[in-house]
């Protein structure tokens, strides 16, 4: 098919698929989830539709080869994020085309990206063409936006032969960015691990009207507050962005330099990589007293802290010891959520395929590794399958990073149609590179 074609296919399944209100809770996938089956099916797949929940199923579709070889998986979540139609210039739900962009919660993160897997596997079924060696499987699931209980994390724990994959192509990378003249595709490798904890400050209640009859717990977080906020800079530069660094002509010895670069090229650039170079604090919710005439005996803020993949709780402690001094009897702290992140090597057949996708279709365009600082469904199959390389790579010429970023879990998400066209050939020529 010319990428006319598969630009016009793509775009057609992804007004279907934002069509289906798959707000997350309550996820409500089915509908999507069996328009999928339909699609992939009537095309040449073996498909099966497996879920923990009726409402809320999984689609598993592969095409075999006709000898042993690897598992090429194309992995996407159907479900979104809520949306307010209040906030937006199109109904969420409209999959409007319009000004060149199509509208709609999920036209990025990521029903975009489910319809390039989807339209790729099917043209390619289509065809006739089969893998020379291996299987392609597409791995559609619900319930990423909310953890995965009963999409990838149920998958991969209850059915880990149905989905085991060598190579996975989800979420996370693929939007360009300009660099010094050159543009970049991240492709994602790593993902942060989260150490959330609580900073509770211990005093004594008293009446509010006499304040020195207590010993006020929430004054004790003004200091913690400010040193939040005067964050000095310290970095942990982890495998995949020392690549980056080198990739972007950076020294990843001297981050901090590195950063200067950055910013002074773009500063919206730096908001978008300083964290993956390191812990960041990020202090989002504080209670004290729950009443308005009471000094707190007890008041706490809670921290949102985000750490380099492979990296523990000692990473975390350190960063906090250097922001927040030591901990002490008045001011304690304690952990509440901890993942270590997860990450796949920078250097791999795969990434090589995609560099070589890049190079063909972008002259003068190049790769780079990139983490995200949140996490996505390769963590489940990281964490099932070691060995299973997986990356994010969904390729976005047209929209690039900066104006892509902003839009994700935002009103008015759009895709630049172009780039549906643009993935979907991705898709198909890489399935073909790999498996033949
Ligand atoms: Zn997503």
């Amino acid at each position: 098919m010319t990428p006319e074609e598969l630009q016009s296919e793509c775009t057609d399944v992804l007004q279907r698929l934002v069509r289906f209100n798959t707000v997350n809770p309550p996820g409500d996938e089915r509908a999507a989830i069996e328009y999928l089956d339909q699609y992939v099916s009537e095309a040449g797949f073996e498909t099966q539709v497996l879920g923990a929940a009726n409402e809320r199923p999984n689609l598993i579709a592969d095409l075999r080869g006709a000898q042993d070889g690897p598992t090429l998986c194309f992995l996407a979540h159907v479900d979104t994020v809520l949306a307010d139609p209040s906030e937006w210039t199109h109904d969420p739900w409209s999959g409007d085309v319009e000004d060149g962009f199509l509208w709609g919660r999920g036209s990025l993160d990521m029903k975009s990206q489910v319809a390039a897997e989807a339209v790729a596997g099917v043209v390619l079924a289509r065809s006739g063409w089969r893998p020379a060696r291996g299987t392609l499987k597409l791995v559609f699931v619900a319930d990423e936006e909310t953890g995965g209980d009963v999409g990838a994390h149920w998958l991969t724990s209850n059915h880990p032969d149905k989905v085991r994959s060598d190579m996975l192509i989800n979420e996370g990378g693929g939007e360009s960015f300009d660099y010094d003249g050159r543009r970049h595709y991240g492709v994602c490798c790593a993902e942060k691990g989260i150490f959330r904890f609580n900073v509770t400050a211990h005093g004594a209640a008293g009446h509010a009207s006499l304040p020195r009859t207590g010993d006020n717990a929430l004054l004790k977080l003004g200091p913690v507050l400010t040193k939040l906020a005067d964050q000095p800079d310290a970095f942990q530069v982890t495998e995949g962005p020392a690549a980056l660094l080198e990739g972007l002509g950076e020294d990843p010895a001297d981050p901090g330099a590195a950063l200067e670069h950055i910013a002074a090229v773009d500063p919206r650039l730096r908001t978008l990589l300083e964290p993956m170079l390191g812990v960041t604090l990020t202090p989002t919710m504080a209670s004290a007293s729950g009443k308005i005439n009471v000094i707190p005996s007890r008041a706490q803020v809670r921290i949102d802290c985000r750490v380099p993949p492979g990296l523990g709780e000692e990473a975390a402690r350190q960063r906090i010891r250097e922001v927040l001094g030591e901990e002490t009897d008045e001011l304690r702290i304690e952990f509440t959520e901890q993942v270590v992140g997860n990450a796949s090597s920078v250097r791999s057949e795969l990434m090589s395929a995609i560099e070589r996708w890049v190079q063909a279709n972008d002259p003068g365009a190049r790769t780079v590794p990139v983490i995200l600082p949140g996490f996505s469904d390769s963590r489940w199959f990281r964490d099932a399958f070691p060995d299973c390389v997986a990356y994010g790579f969904f390729p976005q010429r047209h929209q690039g990073l900066l104006e892509a970023a902003p839009l994700v879990h935002n009103a008015d998400e759009r895709i630049d149609v172009r780039d549906l066209g643009f993935a979907t050939s991705f898709f198909v020529d890489i399935a073909r590179d790999i498996l033949g």
